[in-house]
């Protein structure tokens, strides 16, 4: 790609704003003026929105056409806009270190960190008689949490605490994992993933004796923002018997957080 004669050199201004399309939207503009929060003066109330990370739903918010479009297009237009994002803060694409960015961009948005937006990429729960009639309490804990705030698009660090008690059904405990995985790759908000993860169980398992903890740092909060690097937020879901005090004491003593009031 020619710079159009220019003799500037440095990587930041080199790069022409032409060639780069601002209106030609392959998706004609159709999708992309849903909320009507466009415009400085709505900046402030946009802040606070994410500063507050408040989550209006349970199900994660989605068009009903969001498969329309196969993984390959999905990636292929995610490379042309976040190219014109790069090019747009001035950095110059034909940078070799640069160029590839927009690309790689595009294939860990559908490939990997929101893979979980699709629901064929669901785990399919691998259930087992519980023969031992074994029902107490199972928990699985310190399950790695890695999720992606949907308000500022960074990620959410931290661990999920599972717990269930057995109705007869008995889940692969790296089912659990997956599960846990799944939810995560999505952009989210901490309570919603708690809640996601709470009822997929309860669905699968077939039982409301189900708890989920997650504690987990958000990097919006650490590295931006008030820029609080110790804080962490911890979110719960109980349903069925861990709403009885003697058992939510019991799984918060297992996971060693029995001093905090949750
Ligand atoms: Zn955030």
């Amino acid at each position: 790609m020619k710079r159009n004669g220019t003799s500037s050199s440095t990587p930041l201004n080199g790069q022409a704003m032409n060639g780069v399309s601002l209106n030609g939207n392959p998706m004609n503009g159709k999708h992309m003026n849903g909320n009507g929060l466009n415009g400085h003066h709505h900046d402030e109330l946009i802040d606070e929105i994410g500063d507050e990370h408040g989550a209006a739903s349970i199900d994660t918010p989605m068009r009903p056409d969001a498969f329309d479009l196969d993984d390959d297009t999905k990636i292929d237009l995610i490379e042309e806009h976040f190219r014109e994002i790069m090019s747009i803060l001035g950095l110059d694409l034909t940078d070799d270190s640069l160029k590839g960015s927009p690309r790689r961009v595009a294939k860990m948005y559908v490939k990997e960190i929101f893979r979980g937006l699709d629901p064929a990429n669901k785990p399919a729960p691998t259930l087992f008689e519980n023969k031992f009639r074994y029902n107490e309490m199972l928990v699985e804990k310190d399950i790695l949490v890695q999720t992606y705030c949907e308000h500022h698009f960074v990620p959410i660090i931290g661990k999920a605490h599972v717990a269930y008690i057995s109705s007869g059904k008995v889940i692969g405990l790296s089912k659990l994992n997956r599960i846990v995985e799944y939810y995560s790759k999505r952009p989210q908000v901490q309570e919603r993933l708690t809640v996601q993860i709470a009822d997929e169980l309860k669905k699968v398992l077939e039982t409301e004796d189900v708890a989920v903890i997650i504690d987990a740092k958000h990097l919006c909060v650490s590295t931006r923002g008030v820029h609080d690097v110790n804080s962490s937020t911890i979110t719960a879901a109980y349903g069925g018997k861990f709403d009885e005090e003697a058992t939510r004491q019991e799984l918060l003593r297992y996971i060693g957080t029995s001093n905090v009031t949750i």
